[in-house]
């Protein structure tokens, strides 16, 4: 699927390139074309300006060496220098279009130019025309003349073969160039398109993972649920009272799925960044309190002893409903990982600045390994044990290290294998105390 993509990316922005590169070139080609037959067209014009007289021919006694002549002759500027006298052909004819005075002894052109010498009569301004003649091509000027009494036409023509040189190399160094960057310009877009793409597989491959993720811990509860109420629906003649077990089982898979439900759609919603924080200023010390007074059954259910040392009026800018499902996680985890008789202790204190919550436990302990993933979604040390013994579904750190990034906060852990851990949260207060 990427390797389609990536080759239709590449096309695309190649094709662009491309064609920005063609136009480039095609607009070098034509504007050296023009400049070159402008030089062209100002020797015509020139030379047809210095016709006085039909029966005589134009002076035409510049070339290089001769500077003097050649700048009192011409008062245009910008005569081709370097076209030799006898390269301008000059025919002058009459109102009847014979010809009155010429330097072109060739009868063929002779004849060949008087078609255009007959389309001139009577213009008001002169045409320019190339024309194909065995000696090669020519660029054509022919001018009607109608001054001192006078009526006819004036016909100089040039050969413009060193221009079509010109332009014919000009033409295979472009195209030399061109393919050469239509090479360069495709590689460039592959590896462009390439680099594009990196981001857009990996948030696809993410996405890949959670959902198979997902599909495969709700597909647990589902089989649960399935496989007790078979045996429920089986026992036809037999109580509730005598099936509560399969019947409870049912009930904690339903309160597990709808948690589970529950943060998929939280850690959906944030994928999609749909959920927006909201901040005020709130009573963090008070938020614990009521956190820890929801645990107090299970507590004593577990036999587990509960040291707290929360700092009174303990504010910040946060989101409350956020705040309480951070401490709700790392309270609900200390428990589900510590077994009876143990402890966990909750700590909230107050510095210049920052706000700190700590979650100590004397539970089963976290492997140096297994810390750089918790926080990770579905992550879980031990599956079939996590979910044993806590109904756990490996997204709740998941969520609590989201909560804390968005308040600018830290969570770290500390731990030791068999002795507990340490969960710390460093939260900044922005100026609450
Ligand atoms: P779960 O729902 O499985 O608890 P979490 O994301 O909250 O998912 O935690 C991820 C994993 O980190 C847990 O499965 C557990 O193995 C480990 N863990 C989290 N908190 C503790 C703790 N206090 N003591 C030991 N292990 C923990």
């Amino acid at each position: 699927m990427f390797k389609k993509l990536r080759f239709k990316l590449a096309m695309h922005n190649g094709v662009i390139l491309i064609l920005f590169m063609l136009l480039f070139l095609t607009v070098i080609y034509l504007f050296m074309s023009k400049s070159l037959f402008m030089r062209v067209d100002r020797t015509l014009q020139n030379t047809a300006y210095w016709v006085e007289d039909l029966k005589q021919l134009p002076p035409q006694r510049f070339n290089r060496r001769d500077e003097e002549t050649d700048k009192s002759l011409f008062k245009v500027k910008g005569i081709d220098r370097d076209r030799t006298p006898f390269e301008i052909n000059v025919i002058l004819r009459d109102d009847k279009l014979n010809i009155t005075a010429t330097n072109v002894d060739d009868k063929e052109i002779l004849l060949k130019m008087r078609k255009y010498a007959r389309a001139a009569v009577g213009g008001e301004s002169p045409s320019i025309t190339n024309l194909e003649i065995p000696e090669g091509k020519v660029r054509v000027l022919s001018e009607f003349l109608n001054s001192k009494g006078q009526a006819g036409v004036v016909q100089v023509f040039v050969s413009i073969d060193r221009e079509i040189a010109f332009l014919s190399g000009l033409i295979t160094v472009l195209v030399g160039l061109g393919i050469f960057s239509i090479i360069i310009l495709v590689t460039i877009s592959w590896v462009l398109a390439g680099k594009a793409l990196i981001p857009i597989k990996t948030s696809w491959q993410q996405q890949k993972d959670f959902i198979a993720d997902a599909s495969h811990e709700l597909r647990t509860p589902l089989t649960v649920m399935q496989t007790s109420l078979e045996i429920v629906l089986g026992n036809r003649e037999q109580t509730i009272g005598e099936n509560y077990k399969w019947l409870q089982n049912i009930e904690t898979e339903t309160k597990l799925m709808s948690q589970l439900t529950n943060d998929l759609l939280l850690l959906a919603k944030v994928d999609a960044q749909q959920i927006q924080i909201e901040k005020k200023f709130v009573d963090l010390s008070e938020i614990i309190q009521k956190v820890i007074g929801e645990f107090e059954q299970l507590f004593q259910n577990k036999n587990i002893a509960m040291i707290k040392k929360v700092q009174n009026n303990v504010s910040l800018l946060g989101d409350e409903f956020g705040l309480k499902r951070l401490i709700y996680i790392l309270i609900d985890n200390a428990i589900k990982y510590t077994p009876p008789l143990g402890q966990v202790s909750l700590q909230l204190e107050a510095d210049s600045g920052n706000v700190y919550i700590t979650v100590t436990d004397t539970g089963i302990g976290i492997s140096e390994q297994d810390k750089e993933h918790i926080f990770e979604r579905f992550y879980r040390v031990d599956k079939a044990r996590s979910r044993e013994t806590s109904s756990g579904t490996g997204l709740g750190l998941s969520i609590a290290n989201w909560i804390v990034s968005e308040h600018n906060g830290k969570i770290k852990v500390n731990s030791e294998m068999g002795k507990g851990s340490c969960f710390t949260v460093i939260l900044p207060d922005n100026g609450s105390n």
